[in-house]
């Protein structure tokens, strides 16, 4: 079993970053504040973290004014994680979604974005990262144009690849309408090295059954694809229109046992989680597993 770490954005606000700034900046301006944070997840037994910059290629970044410093914001989120892993665990340069459509849905090019995510990777790359993430997507269109993004410049590097998906009658299908199958086939056929799922709003029972639904689609695509999970800490519920989660560290470990079982070699978390979930799923999945 391979650990990743959980939510950065709850973990900053904890540490009193003001909520709705822009994230990704405090690479620049707060780095040892990201730096604790990694440090927290390392501590709590992550094997590998991931980058404070899951909004930091240029056509997000346009929104906060800050479109020309993606390449900074970029670098110096790898070198922060790199600095709190050392050269004994990894780091993974993190890479979401732009926010917007792509042509002919919305108004933006394929081959901005796919510069912007190319951008994006090359200065994570630059930072020192081991490998990338691609997380939070929706959009078969958008995902295809970050991952050939991401190929074009990592390499041989370990290339992640995730989708949100949430309950749709009896099956599991993204905000965009897209099924497990179909990504997996998709993400599979662009040549990605570990394909998953994060986020959400499913329960844990539901975040199970995904799981199995991935591994099984996974293995029907490929002999040698990975395949990996960040559930939230449950469904989320809406208090004052703010998400709220309310799963304990050990229901979180619970269900990260079954999503193993499933077949889900490589866990962690994304909203709602922090470091007290990641330890209590390292005890209880590590103990006699190496
Ligand atoms: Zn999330």
């Amino acid at each position: 079993m391979f650990l990743l770490d959980g939510a950065m954005g709850t973990q900053l606000f904890a540490r009193g970053v003001e909520v709705g700034a822009c994230n990704d900046y405090l690479n620049v301006k707060s780095p040892d504040v990201v730096c604790e944070v990694h440090r927290a997840y390392l501590e709590a037994g992550s094997d590998a973290v991931l980058t404070n910059t899951f909004g930091a290629n240029r056509v997000a970044l346009k929104r906060h004014g800050l479109a020309d410093q993606a390449q900074r914001i970029n670098q110096a989120g790898a070198r922060i994680a790199r600095r709190a892993a050392g050269r004994k665990k990894y780091v993974l340069g993190d890479i979401g979604p732009c926010g917007e459509f792509l042509e002919p849905l919305g108004t933006l090019k394929a081959q901005e974005l796919k510069d912007a995510f190319a951008e994006q990777a090359r200065a994570l790359l630059a930072g020192g990262v081991d490998g990338l993430i691609i997380e939070t997507m929706t959009a078969l269109d958008e995902i295809a144009v970050a991952i050939e993004a991401a190929k074009s410049v990592c390499g041989d590097l370990p290339l992640f690849a995730s989708m949100s998906f949430d309950r749709a009658g009896s099956d599991f299908k993204t905000m965009m309408g897209v099924d497990v199958r179909s990504a997996v086939e998709k993400m599979v056929s662009l040549g990605v090295d570990a394909v998953g799922f994060n986020c959400g709003t499913a329960t844990l029972d539901e975040y199970v059954e995904l799981a199995e639904r991935l591994v099984a689609a996974a293995t029907s695509a490929s002999n040698e694809v990975l395949v990996f999970a960040e559930p939230n800490a449950g469904k989320p519920e809406l208090v004052d229109g703010q998400a709220i989660y309310r799963v304990s560290p050990d229901d979180f470990a619970s269900a990260a046992k079954k999503i193993h079982s499933a077949g889900v070699n490589i866990i962690g978390g994304c909203c709602g989680t922090g470091p007290e979930h990641i330890a209590a799923v390292s005890k209880r999945l590590r103990v006699g597993n190496g």
